[in-house]
């Protein structure tokens, strides 16, 4: 029962409604037979005591003989009374010494001609139902006629009805109880076993699943945690995930550090120019963890919801001018031309100047990153509705089955080709969150061996 209050309380203001039903229908149906038998029986006295008076009013002398065979066949009692109060002829099994339904008041409306029926009851606790008439001799009252009726059979006939009503009332209180029971049941184990199965997710089992199926509240409630279940999941392995590929990423660069550092600190080289080749690795490995500390700032920042923008106007074509020339040395570097068009009337755009360099540098670099010859074409384009920022390399490109998947936390197209070109997994993740901050989308389209396009769009910009 602990566990199942719910469907004790149900069953209990289930019960109580059906017990106030059942009671005062029962209530009704008693008062309705007892109204029924004793409006009958008074008819039948009102009518034998017609009968009777007609009889009495005849002249024949044997009227009395057959009033007495006609009150015993009819299982009646009946008095002839005369003015002054005495009996003048008794029949029937009711005491003839047992006057007391006589009152003076009711045997004086009589003889002045009225009729009348009461309810009686003798001195041993017997109930009749009796009726009084005037028995004319000629214009005047001559004696007052009262038939008596026993309620015996009416009252063993009215305790059959009860007796009846008891025990269907009873079946019928058996019948709701078992009902009942099952009705709580059928709404309390789903309540349970949901009980059950959040406190087995918050203890940690996140495979725990329902299996209520019903289409109603219980059901969607059920679907609900089940929901919660998959998506708390997910968010624990992501985590794990997300805790172990930190962990990799930092681990590499720190050996480098580490294991360059101690020989640049124990002198072990021969030259100067090799101990500066220590030196740079050791500073590529810093430079590359402070890239990895900074983007992953920036992805628990976004991720929280707390990352906000600062917008204000931005001049977006002089802006990615900017970020080409910060990035042509690289280019260079690895003789691959850089070429920058403008289409559409250069406008000031409303953006977080910021963030949106940081989309910016992001792809160029990694077309710079990921091209090994030929040239990357960049393209500001200012159309009616929208500023668009296109990179396009002549890279190693991405294969199609990977192209899904490059937004994702650390996710990297061969994971050793990509470590090769010094990469952290983290850049398009952050570029598209940003770029989803700007209300903005990024498409890429890549094809191995030809190069990458990467495309993106801030729709609805405000213009100066
Ligand atoms: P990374 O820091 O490793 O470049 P990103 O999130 O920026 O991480 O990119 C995810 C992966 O997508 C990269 O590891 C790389 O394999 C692939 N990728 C991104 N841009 C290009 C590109 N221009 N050409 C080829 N591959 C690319």
């Amino acid at each position: 029962m602990r566990n199942n209050r719910i469907g004790f309380k149900l069953g209990v203001v289930i019960m109580s409604v059906f017990l106030i039903v059942l009671l005062s229908l029962g209530l009704a149906i008693d008062r309705m037979f007892t109204n029924f038998y004793s409006s009958e029986m008074r008819t039948e006295t009102e009518e034998l005591t017609s009968h009777f008076a007609v009889m009495a009013e005849s002249p024949d002398t044997t009227t009395e003989q057959m009033m007495s065979t006609f009150a015993e066949f009819s299982d009646v009692s009946i008095f002839n009374v005369s003015r002054d109060g005495s009996v003048k002829l008794h029949s029937g099994l009711h005491d003839s010494a047992d006057h007391s339904f006589l009152q003076a008041s009711s045997l004086k409306d009589i003889f002045a001609g009225k009729e009348m029926s009461f309810v009686y009851k003798d001195p041993t606790g017997h109930r009749y139902f009796v009726t009084g008439k005037p028995i004319y001799e000629g214009k005047s009252v001559g004696s007052a006629l009262y038939v008596m009726s026993s309620t015996t059979n009416m009252e063993q006939s009215l305790s059959a009805v009860r007796n009846i009503l008891l025990l269907s009332g009873f079946g019928a209180f058996i019948l709701a109880l078992g009902i009942t029971w099952i009705i709580s049941q059928i709404l309390s184990r789903p309540l349970v076993q949901m009980q059950k199965a959040t406190r087995n997710i918050a203890a940690g089992e996140l495979e725990t699943r329902l299996t209520i199926r019903s289409k109603d509240e219980i059901g969607f409630l059920a679907d609900a945690i089940n929901d919660l279940a998959v998506d708390l999941q997910r968010y624990r392995d992501t985590r794990q995930e997300f805790f172990a590929n930190i962990s990799h990423e930092l681990r590499t660069p720190i050996t480098y550090l580490e294991g360059y550092a101690k020989v640049v600190k124990d002198g072990l080289y021969e030259t100067e120019e090799e101990k500066n080749l220590y030196l740079d690795i050791i500073y590529q490995e810093a430079h590359r963890i402070q890239h990895l500390v900074d983007d992953l700032f920036d992805l628990a920042k976004m991720e929280e919801g707390k990352i906000s923008l600062s917008l204000d106007w931005i001049d977006f074509a002089q802006m990615t001018d900017q970020a080409v020339r910060k990035v042509e040395l690289k280019a260079r570097e690895k003789n691959i031309k850089l070429k920058v068009h403008h289409r559409g009337t250069a406008e000031m755009i409303r953006g977080d100047g910021k963030r949106m360099e940081q989309i910016v540098m992001n792809l160029l670099e990694n077309a710079i990153r990921y091209t090994d010859v030929g040239e990357i074409n960049v393209q500001v384009n200012f159309e009616t509705e929208s500023a668009v920022f296109i990179v396009e390399d002549s890279g190693i490109g991405i294969p199609a089955e990977e192209l899904s998947f490059i937004f994702e936390r650390f996710y990297r197209v061969e994971k050793s080709r990509s470590r090769a070109y010094g990469g952290t997994g983290l850049g398009l993740s952050i570029v598209k969150m940003l770029v989803e901050l700007h209300s903005g989308t990024i498409a890429i389209t890549s094809k191995v061996g030809v190069g990458t396009r990467c495309e993106v769009r801030f729709p609805d910009i405000q213009r100066k």
